[in-house]
């Protein structure tokens, strides 16, 4: 088998030994972001910088090519801004 074919069929696993499902977010709702930032400090990629949008600060994702999915943002946003 070769290498590619090998690594499309392994599975990552979480601690409980449960498969890891990624969790990418599909964007940020500006209407529901206050501008904490507090995706913007949890993010381990540097996905995400607040930005200026309506005479107000929001969070918006800036290199999603760098996000690997595992959901952090999502989980502290206390507005449930993500999408
Ligand atoms: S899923 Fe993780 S890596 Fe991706 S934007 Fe959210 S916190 Fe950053
Ligand atoms: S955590 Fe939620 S409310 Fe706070 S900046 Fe990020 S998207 Fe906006």
């Amino acid at each position: 088998m070769k290498l590619l074919e090998k690594i499309k069929k392994q599975v990552i696993l979480t601690q409980d030994g449960s498969p890891f499902v990624p969790q990418y977010p599909g964007g940020i709702d500006p209407s529901r972001c206050n501008g904490c930032g507090e995706c913007v400090e949890i993010c381990p990629q540097n996905c995400i910088e607040l930005k200026e949008f309506e005479d107000r600060k929001v969070a918006v994702i800036t290199k999603f090519e760098l996000c690997i999915g595992d959901g952090f943002c999502k989980i502290v946003c206390p507005q449930d801004a993500f999408l």
